[in-house]
């Protein structure tokens, strides 16, 4: 309609002055300009309004741009905002799955870019390697401060294969970490390695001690059998006189209970370890226990007149199994008889712990150097071998006490001293009170 008044004005106008026509067509034409101008630059604000809207953030923003030719334009960008929203939200959402899944991990993660440098680690990696602070950037060199990190990640970097190998890391306790590396991706140009740390220390740890265990077992049983072989090889050859004979069958049998204590400390052992026969746990007097157990040792005990006091504070009762107490008692009490001179003491103490039962084996035998206490407690541990065979010891009692007694929530310790004696303390947790009982 503006057009329309506008082009008869021009046609008017030009009838009279040509001057004043252009004039006034000029005029009309900047008009025009503005008009258009104005119309053209609405939408277009309003776009980049919208763009920055949405990049702030504000994801429910759509254009209100929406009458005439506009409103395809206005559908695809909306469509077209809303598609990059979804994409980012995805993203995002994937990151952070990555993240919670690295963050969670049991295994260190490590991941280089093709310079070296490091784009990734997760917390058990730092912690692995104590490596804190910020670490995006830089070389694990400065990071993890262990060369075979980097020779196994430039390894990787020149091959297609997974490369592996075992690194030490010292520290308070040296751990062993099993690194798998491999350079990314498995095709085309590389963009960088990316390596997997596994803390195998325990692992390592238990292989060895099966190792070590084997190996005693083997050694402990040959000796006695070795022993039961030649006596009894000599015996068959006939050289023995009569009055020998006794004598060498007393050594076979020596050796054979030596052989039965070991396979039933063995399989005491094992039978705790397992936990196949699990603890039944009741309310069990202590004391009553120990009284039980000194007497059936009686006899062992005058053998070697040894003098021996049961102190019961009558404490209350344990939260135990009462054969494990019984076999924690006889074992101490075993090795403060066998590891005291004639004529020594023996003392068991029942007292009130502060938050259990406290039992105490005590004995003014050898003692125990300083340097053997922390290891007394080890399988086939001894602090004299050939004196601990003599006595029919087989290495295993100490370590069946401190399983069983672990295995009840207790704990154990000692304290010795050479020639003044030792003491075995352990602590049972007290048995809940009774609400029928007296
Ligand atoms: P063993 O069968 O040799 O007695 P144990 O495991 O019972 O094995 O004890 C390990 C070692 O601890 C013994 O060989 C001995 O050297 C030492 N030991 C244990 N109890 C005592 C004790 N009461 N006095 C001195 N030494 C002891």
């Amino acid at each position: 309609m503006a057009l329309l008044v506008f082009a008869a004005g021009v046609g008017a106008l030009s009838r009279f002055d040509p001057a004043a026509g252009l004039a006034f067509a000029a005029g009309g034409a900047a008009l025009l300009a503005a008009l258009f101008g104005r119309a053209l630059l609405r939408p277009l604000e309003e776009i980049g309004r919208f763009a920055v809207a949405r990049a702030a953030g504000d994801m429910e923003r759509r254009l209100r741009w929406r009458t005439g030719p506009g409103r395809p334009i206005a559908d695809a960008l909306d469509h077209a905002a809303d598609a990059v929203s979804a994409r980012i939200a995805q993203a995002d959402s994937e990151k952070e799955q990555l993240q919670a899944v690295l963050g969670g991990m049991v295994e260190g993660v490590l991941v280089v870019n093709a310079t070296g440098r490091i784009v990734l680690a997760n917390p058990r990696l730092r912690q692995m390697f104590s490596a804190w602070g910020e670490v995006t950037g830089r070389t694990p060199l400065e990071v993890i401060r262990h060369a075979g990190v980097g020779d196994v990640l430039r390894a990787a970097a020149s091959t297609q294969e997974l490369v592996s190998a075992e690194i030490q890391v010292a520290g308070a306790e040296e751990r062993s970490i099993l690194m798998n590396a491999v350079a990314f991706p498995a095709s085309g140009p590389r963009l960088g390695t990316v390596a997997v740390f596994h803390d195998v220390s325990d692992v390592r740890r238990l292989e060895n001690m099966r190792r070590d265990f084997v190996a005693n077992v083997s050694h402990e049983l040959k000796t006695p059998l070795t022993a039961v072989r030649g006596f009894a090889e000599t015996l068959l050859s006939g050289d023995v006189p009569p009055a020998d004979v006794d004598k060498y069958l007393g050594v076979i049998l020596k050796h054979a209970d030596r052989l039965s204590n070991l396979i039933d400390d063995l399989l005491e052992l094992s039978r705790i370890e397992s936990r196949k026969v699990p603890l039944q746990r009741t309310a069990v007097d202590v004391g009553r226990v120990a009284a039980s157990v000194m007497a059936g040792m009686e006899p062992q005990l005058r053998a070697k007149s040894l003098g021996v006091k049961l102190i019961d504070e009558a404490p209350g009762e344990a939260l135990a199994d009462r054969r494990a107490v019984e076999q924690v008692l006889t074992n101490l009490l075993d090795n403060a008889a066998k590891y005291t001179n004639s004529g020594g003491h023996l003392e068991v103490r029942v007292s009130d712990a502060h938050d259990g039962i406290r039992v105490e084996v005590q004995d003014d035998g050898i003692g125990i150097p300083d340097e053997d206490l922390p290891r007394i407690f080890e399988r086939f541990y001894r602090v004299e071998k050939a004196r601990s065979r003599d006595l029919g010891g087989t290495g295993l009692g100490l370590s069946i006490v401190k399983h069983l007694v672990q295995a009840m929530d207790g704990d154990i310790s000692v304290s010795s001293e050479v020639g003044r004696g030792s003491t075995f303390a352990f602590t049972l947790p007290r048995a809940p009170i009774s609400r029928n009982g007296p």
